[in-house]
C-alpha cells in the first residue's frame, strides 16, 4: 500500500487526529462495491452517502459525464444559459410528482434547503403578505449545513460552534417513540397525533399568519432513521394548508427511489409545496441540488417583478453545471430505463425480513425500516468513550469488508437500489455477527 500524506487535508463531520490513527480509504468503486486502499473489496451497505442509487460507477453516467466535459466544460447560467440546463429540469420533472414543475439548481443537499428558505420567505412577500418571517422545523432533522440549514435543523451539535444562526425558528417534536413503535416494520402504527402539536404551537406561541414555512425531512436519516407514523405526515400537510404555509420536504435522502418510488411525497401521497433535492439526483457522481417548486410560486413570483427585473435574486455559479446536468439526465434515464425504483420496492420486503431477524441479537433496542432504509438501534454501552454502534462499524469495515453507517447508538442502512437478495443477507449476516462479537468482548 502506496503511503498517503495526511497532513494537509481537513476532514468534513470527522475526528481528523483520530482518523489519522488508522485512516479507512476507498481508491476505487463499482456497482455495490467499493475497493479499499489495501484492495479488499467493500460490500456498501449505504449507497456512499445515500447517494449512489443505481450503483457505483454506472457505465451509462460516466459516458455522459465525460462526453459533456470534453464538449462544454461550463457554461454561466445567469442571463444566459446552455440547452442541457432545460434537458436537466425536463427529466427531472418528468419524474416528479404531478404540480411540482418547475427546477432551481444549486451544487447539494445544503443549498438546495437555504435555497427553498428563501424561496418560502421570498413567495410570501412577492405575494404582498411579508409578515410571513418564521420556519419551523423539528428535532432531530438534519437539513445540512447551510446557515439556514442548521437554523430549521434540529441538532445542537450542528450549531453550538456558530452563535445564534438565523431568528424566528422553532422545531416541532420528532415522531420516533420506541416505547410504543418499537420494531415496527414500514410506518409505525403509533404516534400521528404528534402532528397536532404542530397546530397548538401555531395557536399558542406564534400567531399563524407569522408562519412562511415548515421543512420536513419525510423520514429522518441522518439522525437514525426515524420514520413518520401512519397519518402523521398528512396531518402536518394539512395544517400547513389550514393556515397558508409552506411545506417544503426535504427529499435529499428519500428521493429517487430509496422508498420504492421515486419520491416520499409518492410514496406518503402528499403534495410539498417545495421538494430539496441532491444526492441520488446525479447518482453522486457530480455534485448537484435542486429545488422544485409548484407552479403557483414560481407564477407569483414572475407577476410579481417587472418583465425586465430578476425575480428571484438568488443563484450559484455552477448553477445547472453543465457536467451536473448531463449526470442528471444520464442518471434519470438509468433509474427508469432499469426501473430501479420498482427494484427497491420488490427488494424492501427481503431487506425487511432480513433486519428484523437481527431483533435477537444482545442489545438490540429497536429495527425501523421502510423501503431500503433501515435503522438499528442499540442500547448505550456505559462507561466506553465510543458508542457500541461505532465500534460495530469499525469492526465491518476492517473485519467484514463492509461499509455501514452510525449515528450515535443507530447503525443506519440505505443499500444502492441494484442489491441482490444475496447481498442483502450478507449485509445482515455479518452485522449480526459484529453485534454478537461487540457484545462478547
Ligand atoms: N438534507 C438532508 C435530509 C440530508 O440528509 C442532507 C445530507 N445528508 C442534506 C440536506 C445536506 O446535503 P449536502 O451534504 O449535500 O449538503
Amino acid at each position: 500500500m502506496s503511503t498517503i500524506n495526511t497532513e494537509h487535508f481537513w476532514m468534513p463531520f470527522t475526528a481528523n487526529r483520530q482518523f489519522k490513527t488508522e485512516p479507512r480509504l476507498l481508491k476505487a468503486a463499482k456497482g455495490m462495491y467499493f475497493t479499499s486502499q489495501d484492495d479488499r473489496q467493500i460490500l456498501d451497505g449505504t449507497a456512499g452517502l445515500w447517494c449512489v442509487n443505481a450503483g457505483h460507477g454506472h457505465p451509462r453516467i460516466v459516458q455522459a459525464i465525460q462526453e459533456q466535459a470534453a464538449t462544454l466544460d461550463f457554461a454561466p447560467t445567469f442571463q444566459m444559459a446552455h440547452p442541457l440546463a432545460f434537458d436537466a429540469a425536463s427529466a427531472l420533472v418528468s419524474i416528479a410528482p404531478a404540480g411540482l414543475n418547475k427546477v432551481f439548481f444549486c451544487n447539494d443537499g445544503s443549498e438546495a434547503v437555504d435555497t427553498a428558505l428563501k424561496m418560502a420567505l421570498a413567495y410570501h412577500r412577492a405575494r404582498g403578505d411579508s409578515g410571513r418571517f418564521r420556519l419551523i422545523g423539528r428535532e432531530r432533522a438534519y437539513h445540512g449545513v447551510g446557515f439556514g440549514g442548521i437554523s430549521v435543523g434540529g441538532i445542537a451539535g450542528n450549531r453550538k460552534q456558530f452563535g445564534p444562526a438565523l431568528s424566528g425558528v422553532d422545531h416541532l417534536k420528532h415522531p420516533l417513540n420506541i416505547s410504543l413503535n418499537a420494531f415496527s416494520k414500514g410506518e409505525p402504527e403509533h404516534g400521528a397525533e404528534l402532528a397536532l402539536e404542530f397546530e397548538q404551537r401555531l395557536l399558542a406561541t406564534h400567531d399563524p399568519l407569522t408562519v412562511a414555512a415548515l421543512i420536513v425531512e419525510p423520514i429522518q436519516g441522518s439522525t437514525g432513521v426515524i420514520i413518520p407514523p401512519k397519518g402523521y405526515l398528512k396531518s402536518l400537510s394539512e395544517i400547513c394548508k389550514k393556515y397558508g404555509i409552506l411545506l417544503i420536504f426535504d427529499e435529499v435522502i428519500t428521493g429517487f427511489g430509496r422508498l420504492g418510488s421515486a419520491f416520499a411525497a409518492d410514496y406518503f401521497g402528499i403534495m410539498p409545496d417545495l421538494m430539496v433535492l441532491a444526492k441520488g439526483l446525479t447518482n453522486a457522481a457530480v455534485p448537484m441540488g435542486a429545488v422544485l417548486s409548484r407552479d403557483e410560486i414560481y407564477d407569483t413570483f414572475m407577476h410579481a417583478a417587472p418583465q425586465d427585473q430578476i425575480e428571484f435574486f438568488h443563484g450559484y455559479t455552477y448553477s445547472a453545471h453543465p457536467l451536473a446536468c448531463a449526470a442528471a439526465i444520464a442518471s434519470i434515464h438509468v433509474y427508469r430505463e432499469e426501473s430501479l425504483f420498482d427494484r427497491a420496492a420488490t427488494m424492501s420486503k427481503a431487506f425487511e425480513i432480513a433486519a428484523h431477524r437481527l431483533r435477537d441479537c444482545p442489545n438490540v433496542k429497536d429495527i425501523r425500516n421502510l423501503g431500503l432504509v433501515c435503522g438499528i438501534e442499540l442500547t448505550p454501552q456505559v462507561g466506553k468513550s465510543t458508542t457500541r454502534a461505532y465500534d460495530i462499524f469499525h469492526r465491518c469495515f476492517w473485519k467484514k469488508d463492509l461499509l455501514i453507517r452510525t449515528t450515535g447508538d443507530i447503525i443506519a442502512l440505505s443499500p444502492p437500489l441494484i442489491i441482490s437478495d444475496d447481498e442483502i443477507d450478507t449485509m445482515f449476516r455479518k452485522i449480526a455477527e459484529a453485534i454478537t462479537e461487540q457484545s462478547a468482548e
